[in-house]
């Protein structure tokens, strides 16, 4: 980003500008830093809720890549956690019907 005061190309999380020593407005800070929300939530859904989770990550890498927002890595995190559940899920439940199949047997 920029100096307000001086122009000048700054580090995106300096504090005071090095060149004129002006502070960096808070709100300018938080705004070039924002995460997406949806990333975090897509990330402990994928825990809970894996399908929802898979489906709330897809959406939130997708509006981090277009609104450059943080989170994009979170928002990854969250696909590859969710399919991993979905596939132990899947694999527990394939596990459960040949093991009632052998009781049964
Ligand atoms: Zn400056």
């Amino acid at each position: 980003m920029f100096c307000k005061n001086c122009g000048k190309e700054i580090n995106d999380n300096a504090v005071i500008c090095p060149n004129c020593g002006v502070q960096i407005a808070a709100f300018e800070k938080k705004e070039s830093k924002e995460t997406c929300t949806l990333a975090i939530v897509g990330f402990v859904l994928s825990f809970l809720i894996p399908i929802a989770g898979l489906i709330c990550s897809i959406i939130a890498r997708k509006k981090c890549n277009e609104e450059n927002l943080e989170g994009g890595g979170l928002a990854f995190a969250g696909i590859i956690i969710s399919a991993v559940v979905m596939a132990i899920t899947v694999l527990y439940v394939i596990l459960m019907i040949i093991g009632v199949a052998a009781l049964m047997a």
